[in-house]
């Protein structure tokens, strides 16, 4: 089915739903899923329909201010209150994530659900659990998808849709740099700043953000912890738990780091090893036609989109970072 009929049809199913409509977006939300959940949501209650938002666990500060923030619900924090929600609802629409993997949490509760299911999305190989499956992966950003919706669904905006998902498409195209882009996302942002949003502010907001401590994390990786191999062609650096300590790392605070790997000239793979309390989480970025998606999905049980994508590892950080250079020579010598 092509995405206009999909969309008439999930319109469809949308305007006779009399009961609860819930939207979940993946675990570690960025600026993406928050951005097209939130917005979704508002255009929904527009609508007047009943709509509430659940987030696998909580939201970086520096997505605070969003419109509507206040009311999402924190699976970590209420996990007794969910199980109802999911009881109560009528249709689950998962925004920003393909498979109930990427839920955290909120995994069998995806896994159960009874009512039916949309997909709203822009990631690759998407898992075919919804009956409803949005996906367009040529989109830079899930709200980019969420306007379009709009647009199908004629449901005016307003400045509060306007400013989540102009963050969301913000934030997935690294204002705007990304190869992703295309035309469309132009004319979307250049709509979405006609309702009155300061994008100065947003910009701002999101980048201007730092904590004394998390600009020194920063400087300490930028100096002491960066590998550059192959060739010039790979950059890597690490976060230990010690510094989690040290620097009194928040959610959101090494968001960004694994990008500056890339902006050294004639590096094309970059990435950020983060030690976590059970697992080390690893970011990898790439230029041009390097897919650190199947990188990812091959070497470290991960995936996501050709040029961003992330993965884990069980063992210990040493031997994570052994394991990922003796994985990287033969794959960076195909391209
Ligand atoms: P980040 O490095 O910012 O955590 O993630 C980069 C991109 O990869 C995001 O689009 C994210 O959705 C995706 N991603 C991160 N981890 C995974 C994973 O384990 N599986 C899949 N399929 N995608 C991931
Ligand atoms: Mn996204």
């Amino acid at each position: 089915m092509n995405l206009h009929s999909l969309s008439e049809n999930l319109y469809e199913r949308i305007k006779a739903c009399s009961g609860k409509i819930l939207i979940t977006i993946h675990q570690n939300p960025d600026g993406d899923a928050i951005g097209s959940g939130l917005g979704l949501q508002h255009l929904l209650m527009k609508e007047g329909k009943n709509v509430v938002l659940i987030s696998p666990n909580s939201i970086a500060d520096y997505l605070n201010w969003l419109p509507g923030i206040a009311d999402v619900v924190n699976y970590e924090l209420e996990p007794e209150r969910i199980s109802e929600h999911f009881a109560n609802a009528e249709l689950l629409m998962c925004l920003d994530f393909n498979d109930p993997k990427r839920a955290g949490g909120l995994e069998n509760e995806i896994r159960k659900f009874k009512g039916d299911i949309a997909v709203i999305d822009h990631h690759q190989n998407p898992s075919h659990f919804a009956k409803y499956l949005y996906s367009d992966t040529s989109s830079p950003a899930t709200a980019q998808l969420v306007y379009r919706l709009s647009q199908d669904w004629r449901i005016e905006l307003n400045v509060n849709v306007a400013k989540c998902l102009y963050t969301g498409i913000l934030t997935d195209t690294g204002s705007f740099k990304f190869s992703s882009v295309n035309k469309e996302t132009h004319l979307v942002a250049a709509h979405l700043v006609s309702f009155g949003i300061n994008h100065d502010e947003i910009h701002a907001r999101i980048y201007d953000a730092f904590s004394e401590n998390r600009l020194r994390l920063f400087g300490l990786c930028f100096y002491n912890r960066l590998e550059i191999i192959e060739n010039g062609r790979v950059a890597l650096m690490y976060v230990t738990q010690k510094d989690h300590h040290e620097f009194d790392i928040q959610k959101g605070d090494t968001e960004g780091l694994v990008n500056f790997n890339l902006s050294i000239t004639g590096v094309e793979v970059g990435v950020l090893f983060i030690e976590e309390e059970k697992m080390i989480k690893i970011s990898f970025r790439s230029k041009g036609d390097i897919p650190v998606n199947e990188f990812a999905k091959e070497n470290f049980d991960g995936g996501g989109h050709i040029n961003a994508a992330g993965g884990r590892s069980y063992k210990p950080l040493t031997s994570t970072i052994e394991h990922f250079k003796k994985c990287i020579k033969p794959f960076i010598q195909q391209y």
